[in-house]
């Protein structure tokens, strides 16, 4: 089976982990710091906060931006549960925009008209969620023109997009949003086995996401009640998670950020390779937004919604093992208790219908990539004239 995304993990890579397991800290120790360092290096953002998966990171986030109960978040249906999910972590609510029929990122015009109906009934979210989508920046200018409009934060879920470009400008330099978040879990582009990263402008977020990470706890005596008690001394003055990643994936992680040009230019060609030779196809291909560069997490087609089930199946047993991103979250049954129902966001329900995520993955060989497309091929002729 050639699967839709794997990990691309080298020699030095294996040396990066167990030079840490040698070593005196296998979690809270200098590989933290360092790997946290070469994202907000790469990125183009001054504070970086390492924590144990994207799904904590998500959820530290929307904390450090005071979201709570009483409490809107807006996020697009196209999207992992997580993006969501952890804005219920904080007690708040969620609803959902709608996508773009083209990029399947958020619509900025549906976010525009849902912002001019939600002003009328004193319903404005206090953070929307905009998901970077197959490796894809979303139109973050127009997001950040309504955020400056309504008063909104912003925190990006970039976990396909690590190394993608936007505006002259790398995705999580936080250019136009408060917050950026990756993940490195090994489907993901980079990974660290689990672990995820926020990136902000913002020092004073920054300290509060360090603070999260660990029980709400600092040892920073400007952040202190009152006065330090000694060398010993530590106050918690929030309520704070254990989030925290190890020594031994932060080390993997950084070792990886070696290869993100690499891996990002395979995956560039590769997906010019798909677009080359899927080109006379009855399907979709994946639309480039000409503001920024995707880093290609996912190569995701489109095909007739009557005909994916036989596509995806004859695919699967033809040894490729193809995905399908994503099952809109408001039609999961816990989202459907919570109010909503199929017809709620229609163009994430036309694109789910239809999609199909092929193989893509750095180690990913041109003659693997041919047997895709072979039984590509064959499967959308035979769907065809079926
Ligand atoms: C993978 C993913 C997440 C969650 O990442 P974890 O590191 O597995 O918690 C969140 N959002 C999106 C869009 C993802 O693809």
């Amino acid at each position: 089976m050639i699967p839709y995304g794997r990990q691309d993990i080298d020699e030095n890579d294996v040396a990066a982990v167990v030079a840490v397991l040698r070593s005196d800290f296998l979690t809270q120790g200098p590989a933290v710091q360092d790997f946290e360092k070469v994202i907000a290096e790469y990125v183009g953002a001054p504070h970086c906060c390492a924590v144990s998966n994207a799904t904590a990171a998500l959820h530290l986030a929307y904390l450090a931006l005071g979201l709570g109960p009483g409490d809107v978040l807006w996020t697009v249906p196209n999207t992992f549960l997580a993006t969501a999910n952890a804005a219920l972590y904080c007690g708040a609510e969620v609803d959902f925009v709608d996508t773009d029929p083209r990029s399947y990122n958020l619509s900025v015009e549906a976010l525009s008209r849902k912002l001019d109906q939600a002003e009328k009934t004193g319903r404005l979210p206090a953070i929307v969620a905009p998901v970077h989508f197959a490796g894809q920046s979303c139109d973050m200018r127009g997001v950040h023109a309504l955020a400056q409009r309504y008063g909104f934060k912003v925190v990006e879920d970039a976990s396909h997009a690590i190394g993608a470009d936007y505006l002259g400008g790398k995705v999580g330099d936080c250019r136009y949003s408060d917050m950026c978040v990756f993940s490195f879990h090994p489907v993901k582009i980079v990974t660290t086995g689990e672990g995820g990263v926020v990136t902000t402008r913002d020092p004073e977020a920054a300290a509060t996401l360090f603070q999260l990470r660990s029980h709400g706890m600092t040892r920073d005596s400007s952040r202190m009640e009152g006065e330090s008690e000694g060398p010993w001394y530590y106050q918690q003055t929030m309520l704070g998670m254990n989030y925290r990643i190890t020594d031994i994936q932060a080390a993997l992680g950084a070792s990886q950020m070696r290869r993100i040009d690499l891996f990002v230019a395979r995956r560039r060609a590769l997906a010019a390779r798909y677009d080359d030779l899927l080109g006379n196809l009855p399907l979709t291909r994946p639309w480039q937004d000409l503001d920024g560069r995707s880093a290609f997490h996912l190569y995701p087609i489109h095909v007739d919604s009557q005909q994916r089930r036989r596509i995806f199946d004859a695919l699967r047993a033809a040894g490729i093992g193809v995905n399908v991103h994503y099952i809109p979250v408001h039609t999961q049954p816990y989202y459907r208790q919570r109010g909503f129902e199929p017809g709620y966001c229609p163009n994430a329900e036309a694109y789910y219908a239809g999609a199909i995520s092929l193989p893509l993955f750095s180690a990913m060989t041109d003659a693997e990539q041919d047997e895709v497309v072979e039984a590509v091929r064959a499967a959308v002729m035979d769907a065809r004239s079926a």
